[in-house]
């Protein structure tokens, strides 16, 4: 189906969805429990409910997958999934506008950001379609008496639980999904409670695309039911992307088996502008790196470290910048910022500007609802100065639309200051001194930094966090080494 985003109704929308469990190859009601229904946060209207998977749920689906691991899906050759993963792409692709709209209304994204996506999806889904192919093991040579023939072989991990957030609804259900299939594995996706329309489509493209029954499962509810998947005896790994709150638990819940985990989980990303940067570049980056998304990105450059002597212009040109994002309807692809998930999530923003406030630091811009978006749970950008590294804003992860502005002095000195957070998921830094990239690019402790731009990501290089932001690593061939266990095989 390919739809005219302008001109999209909600309820039309969302009539033509599935809205049920995805198991062993059907859709089947859940087991019990009331409906979940998801909301537009652009309006606050209800769109639709979707069924309220439970644990139960969540044990049936893990069935399926087990039972489809040692099924067919474990004779494919290398190549079959390949080929599988490629006609999974071309649908996704011919399908991205319903995508984009049905995530733009879901979470609340740019429809422009949504659409957008269609790129990185298609290059997700074919780099780890060629990486089906090329899974591999080695032969050793050992000193052992006989001089026995010794390979490695690459095996399929087994049944994986995705747990998603709801900040890029569709874009996770491919990154986490993708590999595992390409690595031979089966999987249980269990997405946001905030955001679960768009994994049921994922789910109906699988079928589409001739995925056998029980290889993907769509399990949409609550914490509970990603509870059950992480301690579940028969699933061997959990790939999680959300707070490392949550990331804690399915820690804990993971000892029950000895799980192998991912976790990609919260960022306080500093951005750090050096005297002699371009300042005009970094100024337009310094705003969209914590407002793209309405500052919903784990990665986002939410600590903004800006060198003394440039300091003061350099904070009025990041507020001009700002000043400049349109808030508004996220259909209307003049919009670049829309509203919160939800008005929790907005509640929760709100606090932290009420914090930041209350401890001292300097309102520059917004700090407030904007009134004449007062139906959805916006918030405009905000910027606060003065900031020191001990205030709540400067250390919590906020997960919305709030920089914070901090002055230094040297380059060792921002350093220390940077890697004092206990997160270390990225970092951005802008100079044009080619030895002061390399010295502080190497002595951030994140896992991704990013020089003279930020954000940027591509399939093959790989994301993950440092610290309390997570362990694992996605995209590149380090998240296929995630989905495989190795064998190692002697012959006597
Ligand atoms: P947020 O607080 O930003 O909503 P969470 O980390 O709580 O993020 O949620 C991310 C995902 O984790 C969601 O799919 C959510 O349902 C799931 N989840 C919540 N609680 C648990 C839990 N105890 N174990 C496993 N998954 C959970």
């Amino acid at each position: 189906m390919s739809i005219q985003v302008t001109s999209i109704k909600t309820q039309e929308l969302f009539r033509d969805l599935p809205k049920k469990l995805l198991i062993d190859g059907d859709w089947r009601d859940a087991q019990a429990g009331e409906p979940l229904e998801t909301r537009n946060p652009a309006t606050g209207a209800v769109i639709g409910s979707v069924a309220r998977g439970r644990p139960g749920d969540i044990d049936l689906a893990v069935d399926a997958a087990r039972r489809a691991l040692n099924g067919p899906w474990a004779k494919l050759t290398p190549f079959e999934r390949q080929e599988i993963l490629l006609g999974l792409a071309d649908i996704i692709e011919k399908n991205y506008d319903l995508i984009a709209a049905v995530d733009t209304m879901d979470m609340g994204a740019p429809i422009t950001r949504t659409l957008a996506g269609r790129r990185r999806a298609m290059q997700l889904l074919r780099y780890y379609a060629g990486q089906a192919t090329t899974i591999h093991g080695e032969t050793l040579r050992s000193s052992v008496a006989g001089d026995p023939f010794v390979c490695t072989l690459k095996e399929p991990i087994g049944v994986v639980g995705a747990i998603t957030p709801w900040n890029a609804p569709f874009g996770m259900c491919v990154w986490k999904i993708a590999p595992a299939l390409a690595a031979g594995c089966t999987v249980v996706l269990k997405p946001a409670e905030q955001t679960p329309l768009s994994a049921l489509l994922f789910g109906q493209f699988c079928l589409e695309a001739g995925v056998p029954p029980g290889v993907v499962n769509v399990v949409t509810g609550e914490g509970d039911a990603g509870a059950r998947l992480a301690e579940h005896p028969d699933v061997d790994k959990v790939s999680f992307t959300g707070s490392t709150s949550t990331g804690q638990k399915i820690v804990r819940a993971s000892a029950s088996n000895i799980k192998k985990l991912s976790l990609e989980l919260g960022g306080k990303s500093a951005h750090i502008i050096m005297s002699d940067a371009d300042l005009e570049k970094a100024a337009v980056a310094g705003a969209a790196a914590v407002f793209n998304n309405s500052g919903q990105i784990c990665s986002a450059g939410t600590r903004l470290f800006v060198q003394a002597e440039i300091h003061d212009a350099f904070v009025d040109m990041v507020k001009a910048e700002t000043e400049k994002l349109k808030l508004g309807d996220p259909l209307d692809p003049g919009t670049q910022l829309g509203p919160l998930v939800d008005t929790n999530q907005m509640e929760r923003v709100l606090g932290y500007i009420a914090k930041g406030h209350a401890e001292g630091a300097t309102l520059r811009t917004g700090g407030e609802r904007p009134q004449e978006l007062a139906q959805g749970s916006f918030v405009a950008p905000t910027i606060f100065s003065n900031v020191t590294d001990d205030m709540t804003i400067a250390r919590e992860e906020i997960f919305g639309p709030v920089l914070s502005v901090f002055r230094f002095e040297t380059a060792d000195e921002v350093v220390g200051r940077a890697n004092s957070s206990e997160y270390g998921l990225g970092a951005g830094l802008w100079t044009q001194n080619i030895g002061t990239a390399h010295s502080i690019g190497r002595a951030l402790r994140t896992g991704t930094v990013w020089i003279n731009s930020y954000q940027s990501m591509d399939p093959a290089v790989p994301f993950g966090g440092y610290k309390m932001s997570g362990y694992g690593r996605e995209s590149g061939s380090a998240h296929i080494e995630e989905y495989l266990q190795t064998k190692s095989m002697w012959i006597a």
